[in-house]
Parts: structure tokens; C-alpha cells; sequence
């Protein structure tokens, strides 16, 4: 399928003459635009597979392209180069390489969800952004992102008290992102809490935040959970070996 939208044409793509004449009429500059061809070779055919075998990417099947997940995406709106619709497209087709060129900011995603309600195909494109993210980095090609590292120190505060304390998830969210604590945004919404909350429930956070309370008899769902975790590690480390393997059999069957 031709794709047409002019934001995903590369700038290094985009060719014009500086001095063209074409029979006697000048077609210097802007009038001789051209897109440059592209030959893509290293098709990664295993490339869906591996997406739909991690969570949130389950359904990238059934995508047919409408683009209303791009259209409602509250980062697009900001960035145009964050298109959910065309790197589903480029999965599907297997453009690794393609995909890569924009590696850096697929993690962007908000997981604000008006993708999900805006596809007519139950794709879930939230999810597929987040099993794309997961695949960059369980492949070596992305350093973990901001967001995966938030998921990490929420998952673990569940798992250790089955309860969240937001103060602790945030500052040990900046520790491990290496970011100060003291940001502008921090201390205005510090400000704006002791401001706006009733003295009670400000000192039942302040309490919480030292003590870190934990739920009674938690072990056995803290155990159950951590059981569910490896296990689905498990099988998604199986299905990105499988896919693979299939890639590699094709190749094989191909030469
Ligand atoms: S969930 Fe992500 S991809 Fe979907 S609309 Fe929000 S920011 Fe865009
Ligand atoms: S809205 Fe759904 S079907 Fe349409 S392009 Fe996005 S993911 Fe595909």
C-alpha cells in the first residue's frame, strides 16, 4: 500500500535542482522536487510476530490502515513524526530498518488510550506501542525507557506492600532515571498540594510515606504475582525465539 502522507517522506530523500531547465522553461528549486526511489531489501518477516507475541500487541492483525488512531493521538498533535498508524504499517510489512529510524520516540506514547477508543478493529494501538517499545529494548536496539522504568518501580512496590505511596514510586522512579527531585513542576504541585489538602489526609501521606504500610497477609498474592510475572516472561521469551526461528527457516527455504 503507497504511503502518501508528506511528513513520512525523509528529508534526505527529498532531491530539487538548483539550476533545471526543461525545454526552455526554468524548474530551479521547489518545481523539481523529487522523491528519490527506495529499494527496501532486509525485510524482518518475522516482525509482526514478534510484536503480537509480547502484551498489548496481541491484535496488530487486524489493522486495515484507516489512520484514525494517528488523527485522535494526543502526541501527534505535538509531533507529527509520532504515527501510530504507519509503524503498524511498517510491522506488518517487516521494514525493520524503517522502523528503527524512529526508535527514539515511539516510547513517547502517553497511554492516554484515545487510540483505543478511536479504532474500528479492536487493535488496542496503545498496546501495540507498548509491546513495540518492550521489542526495542528486549532487542538491543533502544536503552530501557522512562516509561518502562516507572512500570518497574510500580510493579515492585506492589509486589513488596501491595499498596502504592506515590511519593515513594516518584522518587524512586527519579533515582533510577537519574533525575534531580527537585524540578519546577515538582514543587509547584508540592505547593499546590499543601495548598489545596485537608491537614488530615496531607498527614496520613507524610505517614506513609515514612512508615511504608503494608497490606496484611499479602505473601501469597505477592508470590501468586510474582509467579504470573516469570511466567509470562517465559513465554514471550519463547514466541520472540520462535518467530526467529521461522525467519531464519524462510530465509533458509528462500536461498
Ligand atoms: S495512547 Fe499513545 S499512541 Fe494512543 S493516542 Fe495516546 S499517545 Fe497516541
Ligand atoms: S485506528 Fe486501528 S485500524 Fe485504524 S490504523 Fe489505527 S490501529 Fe489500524
Amino acid at each position: 500500500m503507497p504511503i502518501h502522507e508528506k511528513s513520512l517522506i525523509r528529508p534526505e530523500n527529498l532531491k530539487t535542482h538548483e539550476q533545471l531547465v526543461i525545454d526552455g522553461v526554468d524548474v530551479s528549486g521547489h518545481w523539481s522536487t523529487f522523491i528519490e526511489p527506495r529499494v527496501v531489501t532486509d525485510y524482518n518477516e518475522a516482525l509482526e510476530e514478534e510484536i503480537s507475541a509480547l502484551p498489548g500487541g496481541e491484535h496488530i492483525h487486524r489493522c486495515w490502515q484507516c489512520g484514525s488512531c494517528t488523527n485522535s493521538c494526543t502526541v501527534n498533535a505535538i509531533n507529527e513524526d509520532f504515527n501510530p498508524r504507519y509503524w503498524i504499517y511498517l510491522i506488518r510489512m517487516g521494514m525493520e530498518s524503517e522502523l528503527l529510524r524512529d526508535k527514539d520516540i515511539i516510547w513517547q506514547c502517553v497511554s492516554c488510550n484515545k487510540c483505543t477508543y478511536a479504532c474500528p478493529r479492536d487493535v488496542f494501538p496503545e498496546g501495540v506501542m507498548k509491546a513495540t517499545s518492550h521489542w526495542l529494548e528486549r532487542k538491543g536496539h533502544t536503552p530501557k525507557s522512562p516509561s518502562m522504568h516507572f512500570d518497574e518501580v510500580f510493579t515492585e512496590q506492589i509486589i513488596k506492600t501491595g499498596k502504592i505511596e506515590e511519593s515513594r514510586t516518584i522518587r524512586r522512579f527519579f533515582s533510577r532515571t537519574k533525575q534531580g527531585l527537585f524540578q519546577d513542576w515538582m514543587i509547584e504541585m508540592v505547593m499546590r498540594l499543601l495548598k489545596h489538602l485537608p491537614i488530615g489526609l496531607l498527614t496520613r501521606m507524610g505517614m506513609a510515606t515514612l512508615i511504608a504500610p503494608r497490606t496484611r497477609n499479602w505473601s501469597g498474592a505477592a508470590n501468586a504475582m510474582q509467579e504470573y510475572i516469570a511466567e509470562q516472561h517465559e513465554k514471550q521469551e519463547q514466541a520472540l525465539t520462535l518467530a526467529q526461528l521461522v525467519d531464519v527457516a524462510r530465509e533458509d527455504a528462500a536461498a
